[in-house]
């Protein structure tokens, strides 16, 4: 028997949107391209620079990375280059459903990466069980979920969080791992399925939210398998299917229909990512020895007054008068960490107007850096945290994101400042995440159809609320809809 369900949310962490268009216009996605015909779709936007801890802080807390301060796994503790553990970094805000349940409704979660664990006054949430990069053991609220989940279903193969194997790390996967590593990935979308349909007939929900991570994983290992002009298309793979990421798309694409079968008209459904993926062209390996030429090239009575900037304390990375440095991230853009006690009041006066210049000459560095051996620039954009980003928890961030320019491998750098430098790269995994992704939504209640506004990843939580009718108030995100009474929505 049919369950009522207000809202049915279905995340595809990291599928992109390009590929899905691709594969739903000649029918290799049917319930998709059935939500497609009749409801409304549009682009997510996900904080410049950020990659997939920064996108879902911000769908969960609704709240851009400013405020909450996560731009990666481990971050720092601010006003220092400390790193712990992103979990132990929390920001003092509660997850949109953490919200929606005090408010009195009953919600659902399962496996939305890289966010807390709530306490629920109505309703259950699954934490880290099958997610890409878990922040630590599978845990739920309430707490027999969780042993439930992993007794009929298993654990997490490719991202083992208890014996430290993780699969989808910086290197391309070995080809004796390949065929495995599928295996695992479609075992481990059939257990979300398994598992989220079991736990969608224990109530009626207002919101039953559920997140697959394997478009994630598939896209970071099997890109050049997909993308025919990928440098690395022509290599052969070691797995008994030939065509994986489709493969593994079409499987989700199952799973929604399911899914989406157990509710009505009168569900609203949505789909979403908050990031698409693309071939992993980075300057990861080379950015730090960049920044040392620069700080070597730099104008004489400009490195004089940023020598005399309040610096950084206790941060041996520092010691040897390094000036800026690259800081952990993910390699789709390099994070640098500048020497100096700010922002966020640091600096005032003449001071501050060092630190703009010193930005500004920065930018320029950066924005000229070509590949010699094709002429191409390396750097698509670079994002300044102190323009792009605002909030309390803004100097836990980088204070810069170099984002690359992914049309071809990066394996020498030149410009005026750097000369020539020669750096080969490791075979890095295929794919990474681009910016942007994706929301499809349909139900009785939206009178909305076709392509809609784009919003930000941190007005999807928000939208959900608006709904179901809530009042809440949230950080930063709105809703993409007005909402009107008998409830129904129409586009902001
Ligand atoms: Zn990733
Ligand atoms: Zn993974």
């Amino acid at each position: 028997m049919k369950k009522r369900t207000r809202v049915l949310a279905i995340g595809l962490d990291s599928a992109d949107f390009d590929l899905i268009w691709q594969l739903q216009a000649c029918g290799d996605l049917p319930n998709i391209q059935a939500l497609l015909g009749r409801g409304v779709w549009g682009r997510v936007q996900s904080p410049p620079g950020l990659g997939d801890d920064g996108v879902w802080a911000s769908f969960s807390f609704a709240a851009q990375p400013g405020r909450h301060g996560r731009y990666f796994w481990q971050g720092f503790v601010p006003g220092s280059l400390e790193m712990k553990r992103s979990p132990e970094l929390a920001p003092d805000i509660e997850p949109f459903w953490a919200t929606l349940s005090a408010e009195g409704y009953n919600v659902g979660v399962i496996d939305v990466p890289k966010s807390p664990l709530a306490e629920l006054p109505h309703g259950m949430q699954v934490a880290d069980w099958l997610v890409h990069g878990r922040d630590g053991k599978t845990r739920s609220y309430p707490p027999h979920l969780a042993s439930m989940l992993t007794e009929r279903f298993g654990h997490d193969v490719t991202d083992d969080y208890e014996s430290g194997e993780f699969l989808c790390c910086e290197e391309a996967l070995p080809a004796a791992k390949q065929e495995p590593f599928l295996q695992a990935l479609l075992q481990s979308l059939e257990s979300k399925k398994q598992g989220s349909l079991e736990l969608y007939t224990l109530g009626e929900w207002d919101l039953f939210l559920t997140v697959f991570k394997e478009c994630h994983c598939i896209g970071h290992e099997f890109w050049h398998s997909v993308n025919a002009d990928h440098e690395r298309h022509h290599e052969c793979l070691n797995t008994t299917i030939p065509d994986p990421v489709r493969h593994v798309y079409r499987k989700l694409d199952a799973a929604i229909g399911e899914l989406v079968k157990q509710a009505d008209d009168n569900t609203a459904v949505m789909i979403f990512s908050g990031l698409g993926m693309h071939a992993n062209y980075t300057a990861e390996h080379c950015l730090d020895d960049i920044l040392l030429r620069l700080e070597k090239a730099m104008p004489p009575p400009l490195l004089e007054k940023i020598r005399a900037l309040p610096q950084l304390t206790g941060c041996a990375e520092f010691s040897a008068e390094r000036l800026m440095i690259q800081i952990p991230h993910n390699e789709m853009s390099g994070a640098i960490k500048l020497n100096i006690a700010q922002p966020n009041g640091g600096v005032s006066g003449e001071q501050s107007t060092t630190v703009e210049q010193w930005y500004q000459w920065l930018e320029k560095a950066l924005l000229a850096l070509v590949n010699p051996n094709n002429g191409q620039a390396i750097v698509k954009q670079v994002i300044r945290s102190d323009q792009c980003f605002w909030g309390d928890r803004r100097n836990m961030l980088p204070d810069v994101f170099v984002v690359w320019q992914r049309s071809a491998s990066i394996n020498a750098v030149a410009s005026d400042e750097v000369g020539v430098l020669n750096s080969t790269p490791p075979v890095f995994r295929s794919g990474n995440h681009i910016a942007d992704g994706f929301y499809m939504m349909a139900g009785s209640m939206i009178d909305a159809r076709g392509q809609g506004q784009t919003v930000s990843i941190a007005d999807l939580g928000p939208t959900i609320a608006a709904l179901l009718g809530s009042k809440a108030h949230f950080t930063d995100g709105q809703s993409m809809f007005k909402v009107h009474n008998p409830l129904s929505v129409t586009p902001v």
